[in-house]
C-alpha cells in the first residue's frame, strides 16, 4: 500500500503508483517564415492597395513567394494559383482573381498562423506528455490581470475537458506555453500589424518558443462580445499550441478568421475529434467505484507492482479526474515514488523514493537527486511513507512507520514523535497525507481520515475514491 499515495499540488492532488522513464521528445511544429519583400504581380483592374494586401496575405498564409522585383520565380506557384488555394480554403468561388468577396475575407481579422503548411517536416505535432505547464508573461492593458488569468485558464480548460491533458500554471518563464501580449516586432519573425488584421499567433508544441502564444496588444481585447473576445481567440491559439492546424469548417474553433461565438460550447465535433487524434480521448471514468477500490483484491491496485507507473490528477474544486502513466505527465522521473509534497511558495514538488528525493518545477527535474540525510533524517530511516506541507504554518511533516518529524521553514527538523501522540486516533503507517482547508487528510489502510488541526480530532472518515470524484 505504501507505493500509493496522494499529494497535494497546489489545488490539485496527484496519486502515484510506479514510475517509468520516457525520453522527452520536444518537437517543434514549424511555421513558414514570412517573406519580407512586397513583390507582387499586377493583374489589371485591381486597386493597388488591394493587390499589395492580397500579395502580403498570400505570402503570409499561403506560402506564396515572389522575388524582390515582384515577378514570381518560374518554379514557384503563381499568384493566381495561390489565390485559388485561398478561395478553396474558405469555400469561395475559385476564380483566381481579386473579386470583392475575396477582398472582404482578406480584410477580416484573423489568426496569424498560415492556413497551409507545405512543410514535409511534420515530425512531431503534439506534446509527448499530458501535463502541460503555462504562464502569462506580459499582460494586456485592456483587461484587469485577474480577468486575463481567468480567461486564459478557461480557454485551456476547454481543451482539457476534451482530452487527457492537464494544464498547470507554473509561474515560470520556462513554462511550455508562454502567453504574451506584445506589439509590432516582438522578437520572432512574425511582427504584428496594429489594430485588426492579425490578432494573435501561436507556435506548435516544442522547446523554447514552441507552444508559445502571442496576442497583438494593439487589439481591443475584451471579455464581452464587443471588440475581440480574448477567451475565443485564446481557445483558438491554444489549439495551435497543442498541435492543431486551421480548419476549413466555419463551425470549428480552428477556423482562421475571427467571429463572435457562443462561448459555452466552442469546440465543434471536428475539434474534439482532432484533439483526440493527437492525445486520445478525455478519460472520464465510466465506472469509478469498480476502478478504484482499496479493498477489492482484483482491483488494478492489487497488481500495481506489475503495471507501469500510474497517476491521477484531481482538482480540488472539480469532479473530473485525469489519469495516465506517470511518464505521460512527468517524463524523466524513474523508480517508484513513496511520498511527495508540494510547496506553493516555491512552485516546487518534492518526490521521495527510498532515501532519495528529487525537486521538480512543473514537469522538469531541478538540480540533482539528493539524499534525505540532507533533510536531517538519521541513517536508519530508509523510506518516507508520506509527506505534507502545510502552507499556513510553512511546516512540512514527514511520516515514517508510526512516527513523524516536523520541519519548519528552514527545514530544521524536530526529533521524531509518535503519530498517535500528536494526532489522536490516527495510527501509522500512513500511505499518504494532504492538507486542505485547515484539515489534514491521512490515507491509512482502506480509509481517509479528515483530521481537524485546531480541534485535534478526526471529523470525517471517507474512502480514497471520494477524492477522485467518485
Ligand atoms: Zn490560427
Ligand atoms: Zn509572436
Amino acid at each position: 500500500m505504501r507505493q500509493k499515495l496522494l499529494w497535494s499540488l497546489k489545488e490539485m492532488c496527484l496519486l502515484f503508483g510506479f514510475l517509468c522513464v520516457l525520453l522527452h521528445f520536444s518537437l517543434h511544429y514549424p511555421l513558414p517564415l514570412p517573406s519580407r519583400d512586397d513583390g507582387s504581380v499586377h493583374p489589371t483592374g485591381t486597386a493597388p492597395n488591394d493587390l499589395a494586401l492580397a500579395t502580403k496575405y498570400l505570402q503570409q498564409f499561403y506560402s506564396f513567394q515572389a522575388d524582390a522585383s515582384g515577378r514570381r520565380r518560374r518554379s514557384r506557384p503563381s499568384f493566381s494559383s495561390k489565390l485559388k488555394d485561398m478561395q478553396s480554403f474558405f469555400g469561395l468561388n475559385r476564380t483566381g482573381t481579386l473579386n470583392s468577396e475575396t477582398m472582404v475575407l482578406m480584410k477580416t481579422p484573423r489568426c496569424g498562423v498560415p492556413d497551409v503548411d507545405d512543410y514535409h517536416n511534420r515530425r512531431g505535432n503534439r506534446w509527448m506528455k499530458n501535463l502541460v505547464t503555462y504562464d502569462v508573461g506580459r499582460y494586456t492593458s485592456h483587461l484587469p490581470v485577474n480577468t486575463v488569468d481567468a480567461l486564459i485558464a478557461s480557454a485551456l480548460e476547454v481543451w482539457a475537458k476534451a482530452s487527457p491533458l492537464t494544464f498547470l500554471r507554473s509561474f515560470s518563464h520556462q513554462a511550455d506555453i508562454m502567453v504574451e501580449f506584445v506589439r509590432n516586432d516582438h522578437g520572432d519573425f512574425f511582427p504584428f500589424d496594429g489594430p485588426d488584421g492579425t490578432l494573435a499567433h501561436a507556435f506548435g508544441p516544442g522547446d523554447g518558443i514552441g507552444g508559445d502564444v502571442h496576442f497583438d496588444e494593439a487589439e481591443s481585447w475584451t471579455a464581452e462580445y464587443n471588440g475581440f473576445n480574448l477567451f475565443v481567440v485564446a481557445t483558438h491559439e491554444f489549439g495551435h499550441a497543442l498541435g492543431l492546424k486551421h480548419s476549413q469548417n466555419p463551425e470549428s474553433v480552428m477556423f482562421p478568421t475571427y467571429k463572435s461565438r457562443k462561448t459555452h460550447s466552442l469546440l465543434s465535433s471536428e475539434d474534439i475529434m482532432n484533439i483526440n487524434t493527437l492525445y486520445g480521448p478525455s478519460n472520464k471514468w465510466s465506472n469509478p467505484s469498480l476502478r478504484f477500490s482499496w479493498n477489492n483484491p482484483s482491483s488494478p491496485w492489487a497488481s500495481a507492482s506489475h503495471l507501469p507507473g500510474y497517476m491521477w490528477i484531481k482538482h480540488n474544486n472539480r469532479n473530473d479526474v485525469k489519469e495516465g502513466p506517470i511518464s505521460n505527465f512527468m517524463p524523466r522521473i524513474s523508480g517508484q515514488i513513496d511520498a511527495a509534497y508540494w510547496v506553493a511558495q516555491r512552485s516546487a514538488v518534492y518526490l521521495f523514493n527510498g532515501t532519495l528525493f528529487w525537486t521538480m518545477k512543473g514537469t522538469q527535474v531541478k538540480g540533482r537527486v539528493k539524499n534525505i540525510s540532507s533533510l536531517g533524517f538519521p541513517s536508519w530511516v530508509r523510506q518516507i511513507d508520506a509527506a505534507v506541507h502545510i502552507h499556513k504554518t510553512v511546516d512540512t511533516l514527514f511520516f515514517t512507520q508510526n512516527q513523524y518529524n516536523e520541519h519548519d521553514k528552514t527545514m530544521s527538523e524536530s526529533s521524531p514523535r509518535n503519530i498517535s501522540d500528536d494526532f489522536p486516533q490516527i495510527k501509522g503507517p500512513i500511505s499518504a497525507a494532504m492538507y486542505k482547508d485547515g484539515c489534514l487528510h491521512f490515507f491509512a489502510g482502506p480509509d481517509v481520515y479528515e483530521y481537524d488541526i485546531k480541534q485535534k480530532k478526526i471529523i470525517a472518515v471517507d474512502k480514497p475514491s471520494s477524492w477522485l470524484g467518485c
